[in-house]
């Protein structure tokens, strides 16, 4: 069993902010990537906490990643923007963005913003969590590494190219869900292999395209899609929009970028945002949504996506986190 340590959410602050503070993030870099990393840690999503601080310093060590980027917004076309993320990682700009394409929204119905030139390693919810609390519904995509095979192939192609969306609610804060277009989260099959556990054969292909329960074999394979051909078609959607048509890599593209580093993918997220009151039923859209969400609560066994979330949100501030020791004694070596 992995020794665990208890840290309580302002220390998970300080320790990010003194990992990137002391490998070449300027303060407000930092902040935003700390921040990020809280919400996470807060919201109980492990895999977008501190475990990515490693590959956040990673980037800056390697001098792929801008610590010090200053990303900068431009309008497209009335309903399109743009962030440049100047090389730097994701959370400043998705902050520098959010208000300009929540402003295009609400003054065209719909608006979009592409987001290039930057490193995103984290979770969707975030952002698109931020856009539908405040009226939006919005969807958010980016691609990642080419980890998943197309449908029917053997050879990783796609990136587990996550997909968020938003709906506003009436009372409390909206419902968001964000998922991989891959079967299995790639951290998952991770740690299958280094605890010595099977995976499901819908996980993953060997090299050959063989099926298999071995994760070893699987991440020298290929990842599949979740349900088969959709969540490949997912991810090809995926790379289309927050690559081609963006001007971004494509997850084989942020392979090749990368020389086979292993470091942070580069490439582009597009987020898109529409206000439900332009579509024709502003008064009664609220209402009609909670109609759905309470039938599906009616059923046993329900409960509504990112409900995990924010039940995990309402205890760690008091509670607190669990995180590996062993995690947690390489975050210290990064700060000096
Ligand atoms: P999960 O399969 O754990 O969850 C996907 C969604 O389904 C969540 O919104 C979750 O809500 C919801 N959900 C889970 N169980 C239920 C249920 N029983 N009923 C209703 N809803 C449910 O996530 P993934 O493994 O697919 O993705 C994990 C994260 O990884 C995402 O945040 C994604 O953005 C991120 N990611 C980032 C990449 C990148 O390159 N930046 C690449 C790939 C993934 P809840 O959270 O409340 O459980």
């Amino acid at each position: 069993m992995r020794k665990m340590i208890s840290m309580q959410l302002q220390e998970v602050h300080a320790l990010s902010m003194a990992c990137l503070l002391a490998n070449g993030c300027d303060p407000e870099n930092a902040q935003a990537i700390a921040d990020q990393t809280t919400k996470a840690e807060g919201d109980m999503c492990q895999t977008h906490g501190l475990f990515r601080i490693p590959w956040y310093v990673g980037g800056l060590r390697s001098g792929r990643a801008n610590g010090r980027a200053r990303p900068w917004i431009e309008h497209l076309a009335p309903a399109v923007l743009r962030v440049d993320g100047d090389n730097g990682y994701a959370p400043l700009g998705l902050l520098a963005g959010q208000k300009p394409l929540a402003d295009c929204a609400r003054k065209n119905g719909v608006a979009a913003l592409a987001f290039v030139k930057m490193f995103h390693v984290g979770a969707l919810w975030p952002e698109v969590e931020a856009l539908a609390a405040q009226g939006l519904c919005v969807f958010a995509f980016t691609p990642s590494y080419p980890f998943v095979a197309p449908a029917g192939g053997s050879k990783g192609l796609y990136g587990t190219n996550p997909m968020g969306f938003g709906w506003p609610r009436k009372d409390g804060p909206p419902l968001v869900f964000d998922q991989a277009s891959s079967a299995m989260a790639r951290g998952e099959i991770q740690i299958a292999a280094r605890d010595g556990h099977p995976v499901p054969e819908t996980a993953g292909i060997g090299p050959n395209g063989e099926t298999t329960t071995d994760p070893n074999v699987v991440l020298a394979g290929a990842q599949l899609g979740y349900g088969g051909h959709k969540g490949a078609s997912m991810a090809m959607m995926v790379e289309l929009l927050a690559g081609a048509m963006i001007g971004e890599f494509l997850s084989i593209e942020a392979a090749e970028d990368d020389g086979g580093e292993g470091g942070p993918p580069k490439g582009g997220e597009l987020i898109l945002a529409m206000d439900p009151v332009r579509f024709g039923d502003p008064d009664g859209f609220l209402d009609h949504g909670e109609k759905l969400l309470s039938a599906i609560l009616a059923q046993e066994g329900t409960r509504l996506p990112g409900a995990r979330r924010m039940a995990a949100r309402k205890v760690t501030p008091e509670r607190g986190i669990e995180v590996p020791e062993s995690l947690y004694q390489t975050l210290q070596g990064f700060t000096t």
